[in-house]
């Protein structure tokens, strides 16, 4: 159970800080303490983390595991654009992939590409070396290793057509290496094991440089048409009901431009909230309340949540 620290008597409280300091001792990455997470997420929202952690390579992520777990420290991962952080933060330590951005090319195709690279560089990268495969996907402001986890995809495609094997490091700081035949992906969701992934690798194929990069334009035209791309936002908060569109659903109940403090439903698209300001994570959980409460009452759906909420409360 996730204790209040205001709550916590002070040789507790002590006893959690040095377990935390423990836990990230000896790292050659960055680790910075009570560090805001609103810098560190599309929303520009959320509390902060006791300790953010931006590991140097794979081998600090792997001291990082094991530490954290001989500590009994809580461990998260962030990449931040699929997240709403509560406002009092995150207890433990919360993990930034930035650092890991290598892109490897591999026979037949092949990208083994680290978990903290961004989507748009991929893209720009596999445009560049001619590889199709990945126009699906532009526009997605996610990590790659956030993507595989998340299974994320539009109308044009998805994660997993494309994911051939995936590393992880494992909560005792094993690497581990899984095919992509042994992992259950769904729609917005890739059943894997605990731990966090560090490294992807992409089966592409051999495509015309022109061509790939006239796919990705006109995709992303067609999504600054059409999503509040100039506003802090989460991407789409509700996951699609069956054979409809969320953002169909939440607009036909009325509810474009519906607000809670800065907390705003998109008038551009209704499956997007967007942070019209100092919205806090409180606005946006009431505003995605009113919505699911309204949207249940007219239509009868219950929408789901896409959008990953994570922080104490
Ligand atoms: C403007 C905008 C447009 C978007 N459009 C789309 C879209 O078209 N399609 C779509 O699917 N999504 C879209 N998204 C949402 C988001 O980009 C994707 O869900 C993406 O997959 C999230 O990646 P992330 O790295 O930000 O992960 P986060 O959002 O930080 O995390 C998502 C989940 O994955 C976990 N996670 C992240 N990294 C790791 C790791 N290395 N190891 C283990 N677990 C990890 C997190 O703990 C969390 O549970 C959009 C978002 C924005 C802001």
């Amino acid at each position: 159970m996730r204790r209040n620290l205001r709550h916590e008597s002070k040789p507790r409280q002590v006893g959690r800080e040095r377990r935390l300091r423990l836990a990230v001792a000896g790292l050659r990455g960055t680790v910075q303490f009570k560090a805001s997470l609103k810098d560190h997420t599309s929303f520009h929202i959320g509390g902060p983390a006791d300790v953010l952690v931006q590991p140097a390579d794979v081998e600090d992520v792997i001291r990082l595991c094991r530490q954290t777990t001989e500590q009994r420290v809580p461990i998260c991962v962030l990449g931040g654009t699929n997240i709403l952080v509560r406002d009092k933060g995150i207890r433990g330590v919360v993990v930034s992939l930035a650092k890991l951005r290598a892109i490897k090319e591999e026979p037949g195709s092949v990208l083994y590409v680290e978990g903290g690279v961004g989507m748009p560089t991929l893209i720009g990268h596999a445009i560049r070396k001619s590889l199709a495969g990945l126009e699906w996907a532009a526009g997605i402001p996610g990590t790659v290793a956030g993507c595989v986890v998340m299974n994320a995809g539009t109308r044009l495609g998805e994660m997993k057509s494309t994911v051939k094997a995936v590393r992880i490091v494992s909560p005792d700081g094993t690497l581990l290496d899984y095919q992509a035949e042994s992992i259950d992906f769904a729609y917005r969701r890739a059943t894997l094991p605990r731990g966090i992934v560090v490294g992807v690798w992409l089966q592409l194929k051999p495509g015309v440089k022109s061509e790939i990069g006239q796919v990705v334009k006109d995709y992303l035209r067609y999504r600054r048409d059409t999503q509040p791309l100039s506003m802090p936002s989460a991407g789409c908060v509700f996951k699609n009901p069956k054979n409809d569109s969320a953002g169909r659903v939440v607009e036909s109940a009325g509810l474009k431009g519906a607000a809670v403090g800065d907390a705003c439903v998109s008038t551009k698209h209704a499956n997007f909230i967007v942070n019209q300001g100092h919205a806090s994570a409180r606005d946006v959980l009431s505003l995605i309340r009113k919505v699911r409460a309204r949207v249940a009452r007219k239509t009868g759906i219950k929408l789901e949540l896409e959008l990953k909420v994570i922080g104490e409360r």
